[in-house]
């Protein structure tokens, strides 16, 4: 079978012809139907060999659709072969504290145990089939279009994640940025629209992003420079937003997020773009909480595939074959995909 496979540290990946995996006792095997392509791949790409904590070569694609096609020994009376599921990608062991109360996104056992996310280690979902470790990560999608429901396991889980847990400070007259409005950002702005009573602001430094962000009902858009500041504090009686989710997490936008968020605010770091928040008294606003959240729980991708299928997220995606795969990549890489670009093996 084909898979889009990352080889060496920091190269690009290559399409490669691999046997179809054998599903092992308790794992499941998946005919792939939708990939999507997340920024944190590029992230990945760019690792050295010592922040690579697993084995390669790897299959990437942390959102991952399929069709159930073989059940491993022992998971014949958990799965229905031919349904079509989502992957859950945070897999943890299902034991540990953190798992059992849901936190499986926060294992404290993945290191010992071995234990990766599908294209993050373990073999991922830009390829025809996938293996996946238990039943326990498989959520049914019913009749959602695997493309559009594709980048709910990630894309749509992570700032429904964030934005559960800073969901308080956004009461009525509150102010919600979101800075990157690309796979994430874009979904972001219609959980806030759907979830709370704010009003959001998008920022970003592509036109064409902008776009999108007033096509999904952002109620201001700014461009991604140091005016912002002043335009959120002239929006919010000068006194800033109550919540600012980065979904870049570089140091430009690490430092517009500083002097934009509220006494008392919280300061949502989801984006991995390698800058860092200077912290500590004078540093941010009083009592400004710091947040640096990851993924999302079993529980919250039910939510999300509960808003999807009420049809209440419009996700933007633009499809591409696995022989344009790493092309769709290097697009992904130059800012160019408009919402999530989603593999179609
Ligand atoms: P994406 O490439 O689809 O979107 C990034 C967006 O940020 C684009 O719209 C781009 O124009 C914009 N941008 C770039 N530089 C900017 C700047 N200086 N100011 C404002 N906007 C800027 O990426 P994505 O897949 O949505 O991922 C977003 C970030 O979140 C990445 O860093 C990714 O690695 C990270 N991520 C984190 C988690 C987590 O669990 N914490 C999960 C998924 C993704
Ligand atoms: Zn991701
Ligand atoms: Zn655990």
């Amino acid at each position: 079978m084909r898979a889009i496979q990352l080889i060496e540290p920091k190269k690009w990946p290559e399409l490669r012809d691999i046997p179809v995996p054998k599903p092992g006792p308790g794992e499941v095997l998946l005919k792939v139907t939708a990939a999507g392509l997340c920024h944190s791949d590029i992230a990945v790409m760019d690792y050295y060999a010592e922040m690579l904590n697993y084995k390669l070569p790897m299959t990437l694609g942390h959102e991952c659709v399929g069709t159930v096609v073989e059940a491993g020994q022992g998971t014949e009376d958990q799965v229905t072969i031919g349904e079509s599921v989502m992957v859950y990608g945070p897999w943890g062991c299902g034991q540990c504290k953190q798992c059992s109360e849901g936190y499986e996104n926060y294992c404290t056992e993945t290191k010992k145990l071995g234990i990766f996310p599908p294209g993050l280690g373990h073999n991922g979902g830009c390829a025809e089939y996938m293996i996946v470790d238990s039943p326990r990560h498989l959520v049914p999608i019913g009749d959602l279009d695997p493309i559009k429901a594709v980048p709910l396991t990630d894309a749509a889980l992570t700032p429904y994640h964030a934005i559960q847990i800073s969901a308080p400070k956004l009461l009525a007259n509150s102010t919600a940025v979101v800075i990157g409005v690309g796979g994430l950002g874009h979904v972001a702005i219609q959980l806030l629209k759907h979830l709370t009573p704010a009003t959001v602001v998008a920022i970003d430094i592509s036109e064409t992003h902008l776009e999108l962000a007033k096509k999904v009902d952002a109620d201001v858009v700014l461009k991604s420079e140091q005016s912002a500041v002043q335009a959120v504090k002239d929006l919010t009686n000068g006194l800033g937003a109550e919540v600012v989710f980065d979904f870049v997490g570089a140091q430009p936008t690490i430092d517009l997020g500083a002097q934009m968020t509220k006494v008392r605010g919280e300061w949502n770091i989801v984006g991995i773009g390698g800058g860092s928040a200077k912290v500590g008294f004078g540093q941010v606003p009083y009592e400004c909480k710091v947040l640096s959240p990851y993924w999302g729980t079993r529980g919250d991708l039910f939510d999300v595939v509960a808003l999807a299928q009420r049809g209440l997220l419009d996700v933007h995606t633009e499809t591409y074959t696995i022989e344009q795969g790493v092309e769709a990549y290097h697009r992904l890489h130059e800012g160019k995909i408009v919402g999530r670009a989603v593999l179609v093996p």
